[in-house]
């Protein structure tokens, strides 16, 4: 399997949208496309998406533009794309408009996407995603960085011009390139306790790259800071946007010089599994977790499948509670 392919099987990079990079400057095309019944908008109140919980799933809510009181004139929606049948946008919503919804959609709720993306439909889950960290970017660079006068949003959304005419800063979408990395050493993988997490809590150690350093220099300096476990040999795996709030994730298999692993005040335990102790730990919930939309549950599941422990997520579902 090639990295595209092993990329594509991560939560939340099923969007499949044709991005209509060269319609986004086309005022009077992003007008028409609005305008069609058909559009449909991806509402978002507060970084939250609106989803509708079933009993085996959750369902994403996208309005009409009848189902959208009042538009915003100032910071109008941000196209996402076409899915072949129809265009989406992302369009943040006030309080005023949130209730108006509730009318609308009495079942519906805006929701943290993180988990509630576990039993969603993987298109659904890209499109709110990709909603959601331009949405983050756009309320969070509200102004401009060099003069401090009003952004106003360009190009559909994915451009912000300082309103300041003399500065006229622009600015793009910002994303912040993170590293996640299974460690292994022979049968067994390396998984870290962090002090911020609930307890019992255990995952694939991760960290933000830092200036000057490639992908690669930020795995071995993340692991030595985090667990001082020194590599031997490093290979990238795949990739997921992770937009909790803004991160590109880069996931990469590691393998360890031996088994002396410390902690650090970030990663206050590490634990060293095998397949078995792994599975042992699970079953008896002594060990949790991440979410199995993480793309530290897809390393860590692949190394339990590749080593003969078989379905992961199955094992997960049987955990005593
Ligand atoms: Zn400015």
């Amino acid at each position: 399997m090639d990295h595209l392919a092993r990329s594509r099987l991560n939560q939340f990079t099923a969007v499949r949208l044709d991005r209509d990079v060269e319609r986004r400057d086309d005022p009077e095309w992003v007008a028409a496309s609005l305008a069609r019944p058909g559009t449909r908008f991806v509402p978002l109140w507060r970084s939250r998406s609106l989803l509708e919980h079933g009993i085996d799933d959750t369902i994403a809510i996208y309005l009409s533009l009848a189902e959208l009181t009042e538009p915003d004139r100032i910071q109008p929606p941000t196209l996402l794309g076409n899915d072949g049948v129809r265009d989406y946008y992302a369009v943040s919503v006030t309080d005023a408009q949130k209730d108006d919804i509730h009318i609308h959609f009495p079942n519906a709720r805006f929701t943290d996407l993180r988990r509630a993306s576990i039993n969603m439909a993987a298109k659904h889950a890209g499109i709110l995603a990709y909603a959601k960290a331009l949405h983050y970017w756009q309320h969070r660079h509200a102004f401009c960085g060099v003069c401090g006068h009003p952004n106003r949003l360009r190009s559909a959304g994915h451009r912000m011009a300082c309103s300041n005419e003399e500065c006229a800063r622009e600015t793009f979408p910002r994303i912040d390139p993170a590293i996640i990395v299974l460690v292994t050493h022979e049968d067994a993988c390396l998984l870290g306790h962090n002090a911020n997490w609930p307890p019992k809590i255990f995952s694939t150690l991760a960290g933000f790259v830092e200036p000057g350093e490639s992908l690669e220099d930020a795995v071995v300096r993340e692991v030595y800071e985090e667990a001082q476990v020194r590599l031997t040999d490093i290979r990238y795996v795949s990739s997921q946007p992770w937009p909790f709030p803004a991160s590109a994730m880069c996931g990469f298999y590691a393998e360890a010089q031996n088994r002396n692993s410390g902690v650090s005040e970030e990663v206050v335990e590490t634990r060293w599994f095998t397949v078995e102790t792994l599975s042992r730990a699970v079953l008896d919930n002594e060990v949790r977790l991440s979410p199995p939309v993480s793309i530290a549950f897809r390393l860590l599941a692949d190394w339990f499948r590749n080593h003969g422990g078989g379905d992961l997520e199955d094992l997960v579902r049987r955990q005593r509670r």
